[in-house]
């Protein structure tokens, strides 16, 4: 009796791949082929660890390698690994379901990126079903490492596979594809041969085709500098990174002390994570002389150092180190020290030397930054050297960074001055920032809902407080900035005569009983040049940007917020006008009051009760246009 062969569905996110790969993939079919021989690397590389770590008892003497077959009068491509294998139901679980979130989101990007760039089909861990672009029928026949019988796993990509059990297997996976009438072409030994040599020179086993050896096996991060050519330092990037284009940035590595160090990092030129992709894998693999000791490890580097690809090799390790003992090693937490705070200064170089490039890698990567300097407490003043902002001393979409900001600072400047706005053109039409502009004092313009919470966290720098403009006790009395303000002031038009300290007071007295337990209190500005009134914060941790972020994040619900105080400019001619008005129209005034209350709320950001602020705005309106 034949073997019972089980007929089975794709999952319904698996059909959905499928049919992504196959409809519209036209062009570059080739990648198929890088996409099974980097699989079949990783399940060598896999087994090679697992025998460090665990006695072989099965096939122990069969050699790593892959091997390639093309017969060209059947049309049909053979890919055999002597790698880690798979059991029945991996076969099932890795080649009929998908691992990642089959979030309708991811179905988009994977369908927007396969139309750009087939390229980037790899890097959605999606790589096996593209060889459905070139085969009519795929079978898997694969035996794993415990030596557990083997099966097959079959199927033409349309709805369904099979599984069947196929005794007499070796080790390792042997993937046999008949091709289409219009993939022949890769059954030929020299198509093979090109594509291997194209995408594959560094799979670091040997790669057979038809017996002979196409690749070069080589570590190339374990060769001198000046030994490798610009072009295998890219090429080796398009492998490791699963990438089609160049790095951003290349970092080679080496360090005898405290430990041994062979790392060679890649930035690249894209952030997946905002491409919609979700949360990142770590893309740097954790090597022992050469030998994979964890792939895409979450143990060799912190996490906000995610979007880096490459390698760390280290002859310090215990080759047999096991995934789980990396993770409380105490050499592998060494070895994070050491080559984060290499990272943070080759970046802090870099900045130095290109500042453009730097820019460039501050719109990709600066959100990881950010993350890092809220979740990395050991690395946050030199992390805080790498952050850049807009200000009101550069021109827009110029960056300026902390150190140049504290290197101008005015003298008997204590603190660094930033405001959180929308755009550059809101915060500059705001309140906030009237007697910065008239004093001369530089203010950095957050313009990220995260931005206030990134220098919460990191305090101060170089010894300057980090201060939002918005905090009620801002002091800039002590910024002396030579001739600035006189400049300034001559230019300005003549200072309206502000109302006298004895009509200001009981104002701001009256309009703190009109609003009552909304605001904290209603004060007389020292800072207020051109804007009527303006929102200040009584909590300097809790700006209005962070009080946004909070809420956005549904954490409002703590009255966190609340404290606010309202600020009213003696000069402008509306308070002046109020003043007098109260007397003679308290209601109308009172209106007044509370518009001037709700604009300063929409100029700091903060949400108001705006069918309220309509029907009033119609009652002024009204009397503005006379009755
Ligand atoms: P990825 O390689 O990104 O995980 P793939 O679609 O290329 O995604 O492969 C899916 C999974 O199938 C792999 O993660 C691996 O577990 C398994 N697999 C594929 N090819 C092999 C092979 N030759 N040997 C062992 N396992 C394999
Ligand atoms: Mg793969």
């Amino acid at each position: 009796m034949t073997a019972e062969v089980e007929t089975k569905h794709f999952q319904a996110e698996t059909r959905k791949v499928l049919d992504i790969v196959i409809n519209s993939l036209y062009t570059e079919r080739d990648i198929f082929v890088r996409e099974l021989v980097s699989n079949a690397a990783d399940a060598l590389e896999k087994f090679r660890h697992h025998s460090l770590v665990e006695k072989v008892e099965f096939d122990e003497h069969v050699p790593l390698e892959i091997n390639i077959d093309c017969d060209d009068k059947k049309h049909i491509l053979t890919i055999t690994d002597t790698g880690i294998g798979m059991s029945r139901e991996e076969l099932e679980t890795n080649l009929g379901t998908i691992a990642h979130s089959g979030s309708s989101r991811f179905f988009e990007q994977l369908a927007e990126a396969a139309k750009k760039d087939v390229n980037l089909i790899g890097q959605f861990g999606v790589g096996f079903y593209s060889v459905f672009m070139a085969a009519k029928m795929v079978r898997v026949q694969s035996r794993p490492a415990s030596g557990e019988e083997g099966h097959e796993w079959a199927s033409d990509g349309a709805g369904t596979y099979t599984i069947s059990p196929a005794p007499g297997l070796h080790r390792g996976t042997k993937i046999i594809i008949e091709l289409k009438e219009d993939a022949q072409t890769y059954a030929s030994k020299f198509t093979i041969e090109r594509i291997i040599q194209q995408y594959s020179t560094f799979v670091p086993f040997p790669v057979k085709v038809e017996g002979k050896k196409v690749n070069t096996v080589q570590a190339i991060w374990s060769r001198s500098k000046n030994e490798i050519s610009e072009e295998e330092y890219n090429e080796f990037y398009k492998f490791i990174g699963n990438a089609a284009d160049e790095p951003l940035y290349r970092f080679h590595f080496n360090a005898d002390a405290p430990l041994a160090i062979q790392a060679l990092l890649y930035v690249p030129k894209e952030n997946f994570e905002v491409l919609g992709m979700g949360r990142m894998d770590p893309g740097v693999n954790l090597y022992c002389r050469k030998v994979l000791i964890d792939q895409h490890s979450e143990n060799i580097l912190p996490e906000w150092l995610r979007f880096l690809k490459g390698v760390v090799d280290s002859e310090d390790l215990p080759l047999n180190i096991s995934r789980q003992s990396l993770q409380d090693n105490s050499l592998v937490i060494k070895l994070r020290r050491v080559l984060t705070k290499r990272i943070i200064k080759f970046f802090g170089e870099e900045a130095d030397n290109d500042p453009a490039k730097y820019q460039e890698f501050w719109r990709t990567f600066g959100i990881f930054i950010k993350e890092a300097i809220t979740s990395d407490f050991e690395h946050r003043e030199e992390l805080g050297k790498l952050l850049r902002f807009e200000s009101s001393t550069g021109e827009a979409d110029e960056m300026v960074s902390l150190d140049t900001y504290v290197n101008r600072m005015a003298e008997g400047q204590d603190s660094i001055f930033y405001i959180n706005g929308p755009s550059r053109a809101a915060v500059e039409s705001g309140p906030y920032v009237e007697m910065f502009k008239k004093k001369g004092v530089e203010i950095l313009y957050t313009l990220e809902p995260i931005d206030d919470f990134v220098l919460n966290h990191l305090g101060s720098y170089r010894d300057k407080k980090l201060v939002s403009a918005d905090r009620a006790d801002l002091d800039l009395s002590k910024a002396v900035v030579p001739q600035a303000e006189d400049s300034a002031a001559a230019d300005a038009a003549p200072q309206e005569e502000p109302l006298a300290q004895d009509a200001i007071e009981p104002l701001c007295a009256w309009i703190k009983e009109v609003l009552g337990e909304r605001v904290n209190a209603v004060k007389p500005s020292s800072r207020l040049v051109d804007s009527p009134a303006m929102i200040v914060n009584v909590d300097g941790y809790m700006t209005s940007s962070m009080e946004r972020l909070l809420k956005a994040s549904g954490q409002d619900g703590f009255g966190m917020g609340s404290k606010k105080d309202m600020e009213i400019n003696a000069a402008s001619p509306l308070i002046k006008k109020l003043a007098a008005l109260r007397q003679s129209d308290a209601d109308f005034a009172a209106d007044l009051a509370w518009q001037m209350y709700d604009n300063a709320k929409i100029q700091a950001g903060l949400d108001v009760d705006s069918m309220e602020m309509v029907r009033r705005n119609y009652r002024i309106l009204e009397r503005a246009a006379g009755n």
